[in-house]
């Protein structure tokens, strides 16, 4: 079963996800951009916050080959082997923040996606809501957390990017359920469980 997590940054989607790793036996967790040696290369052109000059269809291609060599490597591997995938971040995350917010299009950045995953899609997907003003909040509380490109956007960037996924949970109603995310850890991570759980016993 492949169950994807999104939302804005400071959603606390990293947080919630581990927590719930914990909780479900053969769960394989893993991240976008990321989660293979060659997609954490990737993940670090793209997030080099030196690399101001990056062209945002650059960005859009360069996540989506870290997700394609990521799906061959990792996540493939572990359906087969009938694991529950628990991904943070996927195809959803290019459509609201490359697609949306900055303005390529969501169909043209899935069109890019769709040559990079074929046929694959995730069966749940729980998006983490969350007013970007509270997200921001949250980063900057989190003194752990290393500074990436992203970062230096505005808080009108992620009042789109917000925008963009509410625009997906209209599309995808059957497979994207909609967490409130501004409450405590312990409410949102009984909340996600028991949706994880439910659509696991189906
Ligand atoms: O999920 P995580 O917080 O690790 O993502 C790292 C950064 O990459 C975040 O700042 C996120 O906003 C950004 N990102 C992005 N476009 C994507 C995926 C992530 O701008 N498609
Ligand atoms: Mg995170």
């Amino acid at each position: 079963t492949f169950i994807t997590f999104e939302g804005p940054d400071g959603a606390g989607k990293t947080t919630i996800i581990n927590l719930i790793a914990k909780e479900l036996e053969h769960a394989l967790l893993t991240r976008e951009p990321g989660g293979i040696e060659i997609a954490e290369q990737i993940r670090k052109v793209i997030l080099d916050k030196e690399n101001t000059a990056m062209d945002p269809r650059t960005e859009a291609l360069l996540y989506a080959a870290a997700r394609r060599q990521h799906l061959i490597e990792k996540v493939k591997p572990a359906l087969q082997d009938g694991k529950v995938v628990l991904c943070d971040r996927f195809v959803d995350s290019s459509l609201a923040y490359q697609g949306y917010a900055r303005g390529l299009g969501m169909d043209e950045v899935y069109a890019i996606n769709q040559f990079a995953i074929e046929d694959l899609s995730p069966e749940l997907t729980i998006y983490f809501d969350i007013e970007p003003e509270l997200g921001m909040k949250r980063i900057n509380r989190n003194k752990g957390r290393e500074v990436n490109r992203l970062d230096l956007e505005n808080l009108d960037f992620h009042h789109k990017v917000r925008e963009g996924y509410l625009l997906l949970l209209k599309r995808f109603p059957a497979r994207m359920v909609r967490i409130d995310a501004s409450g405590t850890i312990d409410e949102v991570y009984q909340k996600t469980l028991n949706i994880i759980k439910a659509r696991l016993a189906e």
